[in-house]
């Protein structure tokens, strides 16, 4: 089956993952996914194939050169986004794209256009999978699913490409932060491995956030609006006075590239009682340090106005994994090396958020984060050429053989 016909078949299960529920995996659909990939993986011949009661999948294809070589894994979630909808997805193909608009959704006026999405100018030529406008498409991470079985089945059928020992592993609720949590590392028993889940051909990513989380709490004094004065404390004023403390332009709609954020998600409020809810993003450590620091003080600044009025609660939820990577770069070449010789140009580019493969690298699996050609993720703009997904197969492939080779 070609890799195109297996994402077509996968976008039909509904695996949205859901942050509410505390099951693992969040969502019956992701079990159903994985047991119907295991059925796959078994009609392909892989051997050592587990499925576990938390949703997390996993097989090897034996090595066929008779020394020993490293094990490398290839890892893809199965879930999809809870930002929207990932039920009853009904992708079409744009053949030969044009450059200009593409039309989802007559009915509704939902355009894909240039004008507001320049990158679909670089895919002119190419065939493109788009979404009806009413539902994500789920090539996070179904393309990167698809292109890692595509890769071993045809790593199964040429067996004159020489390769060790390669394991694979599909998890669920990546998308809630979660994929790497119940991860069975010892299990899975590789040396290294990548995750499948990046976007735009050619990415390579192997640094990302440090992130926490930080719940800010406000107590106000509550009297009747009349008879307040000099008794009345509303504890959403004090807030908005704290919000206003951070600097302007350190958040996420002012920031690229290395620049960290502190990022306000929610606000809950009433005069007895506010609650705000920040994350703080940064890929320096010392940085990432000195923000948690910095809104401590602002809390502690708040608190000599307001005595008691101000607490805050900072939590860390993942680190970056460059400190991980550092020590055996080696990895990223052969990543650079796979694509080079797929005619891909690598962009190692800082991911600005957190993959599985962050959390695997500090429970001892080495696990950038390559390409898996969509783009858009998580909205009904979603898209998916062609053309990357075979490439991002093809990476595969190649990165098995490049392993094979060392001894
Ligand atoms: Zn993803």
């Amino acid at each position: 089956m070609n890799v195109v016909d297996r994402f077509l078949e996968y976008v039909k299960f509904d695996t949205q993952s859901d942050e509410l529920t505390n099951l693992t995996p969040s969502t019956p659909g992701q079990m159903v996914f994985a047991e119907f990939l295991e059925k796959q993986l078994k009609d392909l011949g892989l051997s050592e194939i587990t499925l576990d009661e938390n949703g997390y999948l996993m097989a090897t294809l034996p090595s066929n050169v008779d020394y020993p070589t490293p094990t490398v894994g290839f890892i893809a979630h199965l879930d999809t986004s809870p930002d929207m909808s990932g039920h009853n997805v009904r992708p079409r193909i744009v053949k030969k794209y044009d450059g200009g608009d593409i039309t989802l959704n007559a009915e509704q006026g939902i355009v894909l256009s240039p004008t507001e999405f320049p990158e679909l100018l670089n895919y002119v030529g190419q065939d493109l999978i788009v979404t009806d406008g009413t539902t994500l498409l789920g090539a996070d991470d179904k393309a990167g699913v698809a292109e890692i079985i595509s890769a071993m089945e045809y790593l199964k059928e040429h067996p004159e490409i020489k390769h060790g020992r390669v394991r694979v592993a599909f998890n669920p609720d990546e998308e809630i932060g979660l994929g790497a949590h119940k991860f069975d590392v010892p299990a899975f028993n590789a040396d290294f491995g990548y995750t499948m889940d990046g976007g735009e051909i050619g990415e390579l990513e192997y640094e990302n956030f440090n992130a926490a989380v930080a719940r800010v709490t406000f107590t106000g004094r509550n009297v009747h609006p009349g008879y307040a004065k000099h008794k009345m404390i509303n504890s959403m004023r004090i807030a908005n006075q704290f919000v206003i403390m951070l600097p302007r332009w350190e958040t996420p709609e002012h920031t690229e590239g290395y620049e960290g954020f502190y990022h306000l998600v929610g606000m809950e409020g009433t005069v007895e009682k506010t609650v705000l809810t920040y994350i703080i993003r940064d890929h320096d450590r010392d940085r990432f340090e000195r923000r948690k620091k910095e809104l401590e003080h602002l809390a502690r600044k708040i608190n000599n106005e307001f005595p008691g009025c101000c607490a805050i609660e900072i939590k860390d939820q993942y680190y970056n994994m460059r400190e991980k990577i550092e020590p055996c770069m080696e990895i990223i070449e052969i990543a650079e090396q796979a694509m080079r010789d797929c005619d891909i140009v690598p962009k190692v580019v800082p991911i600005r958020g957190g993959t599985d493969g962050a959390q695997l690298s500090f429970k001892g699996l080495p696990c950038p984060n390559i390409f898996a050609g969509g783009l858009n993720f998580h909205g009904r703009y979603e898209f998916l050429p062609i053309q990357s997904m075979e490439k991002a197969r093809d990476v595969v492939v190649r990165i098995a053989a490049i392993v094979g080779e060392r001894k």
